[in-house]
C-alpha cells in the first residue's frame, strides 16, 4: 500500500510512520532523510542540494521531486511518505506519477501541539531527546545517559512554534482538501497514546 502521512509537528508523525513500516514492510520515506543520505553519499543530486542547504536556501522542487521519485521507484512493497508533499503542486506530481492509496491525517489541535513541543528537551552533551510530558528523564533536568544538563532548543519557544504551526496550516490546507475531495483522506485522533493511534490507523486501513 502507498500512503501519505500528514501531521503537524508534535503529532508523532515520524513514530507512526515507523510503526507502520515495521508492521507492514512499507518503506518509510522522509524528505529530510533523503537529503541527508544523498549528501552523505555525495550523489549528483546530493552535491546540488547541499549548495542550497549550505546557503540557507530552500531546495527547488525539481530536485526534491527527483529524489522522492527515486526513492518511491525503489519501494516495490509500498511506501509511507512522511514530510512530503507540502504543497498542492507536489501532490499533483505524486498522483500523476505514482499510485497513492490513502492520505492519513494525524489530527492534533494547535494547543496540544504547542504543549508537546514546549515540553521537548535535549541533552546539552549527548543530544539525546526527552519530553517532560511523556519521555521524562529519571532525574528532572538531567540526562539518563550521560548526566548532562537538559535544555530546550532555541526554536522551541512559543513564538517560533506558533510560526511553524501557522506555516504548516498555510502549506497543508490545500493538500488536505485535495485528498478529502478525492475521498482518500483518513483522519485519526493524534491526542492518544502512540500505540492506540497506531492500532486505529491499522484497523481503518484494513477496513478499506
Ligand atoms: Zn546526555
Amino acid at each position: 500500500m502507498n500512503i501519505i502521512l500528514i501531521g503537524i509537528q508534535g503529532s508523532g508523525k515520524g513514530t507512526q510512520a515507523k510503526l507502520l513500516s515495521d508492521r507492514f514492510g512499507w518503506k518509510h520515506v522522509t524528505s529530510g532523510d533523503l537529503f541527508r543520505k544523498n549528501i552523505e553519499q555525495r550523489t549528483k543530486l546530493g552535491i546540488v542540494v547541499k549548495k542550497y542547504i549550505d546557503a540557507g536556501e530552500l531546495v527547488p522542487d525539481k530536485y526534491v521531486l527527483e529524489m522522492i521519485s527515486d526513492a518511491l521507484n525503489n519501494a516495490p512493497d509500498g511506501f509511507i511518505l512522511d514530510g512530503f508533499p507540502r504543497n498542492i503542486e507536489q501532490v499533483l506530481f505524486l498522483v500523476d506519477n505514482f499510485k497513492i492509496d490513502y492520505a492519513i491525517l494525524l489530527d492534533l489541535s494547535d494547543e496540544k501541539a504547542i504543549e508537546r513541543l514546549m515540553a521537548r528537551r535535549n541533552c546539552k552533551i549527548c543530544k539525546k531527546d526527552y519530553n517532560v510530558l511523556f519521555k521524562k528523564p529519571k532525574v528532572p533536568g538531567i540526562c539518563d545517559e550521560c548526566g548532562g544538563e537538559l535544555v530546550q532548543r532555541d526554536d522551541d519557544n512559543k513564538d517560533a512554534i506558533s510560526k511553524r504551526i501557522e506555516k504548516f496550516h498555510n502549506e497543508t490546507n490545500k493538500v488536505i482538501d485535495f485528498f478529502k475531495q478525492k475521498d482518500m483522506l483518513i483522519q485519526v485522533n493524534a491526542d492518544l497514546p502512540l500505540q492506540a493511534i497506531h492500532e486505529d490507523i491499522a484497523s481503518r486501513l484494513k477496513g478499506k
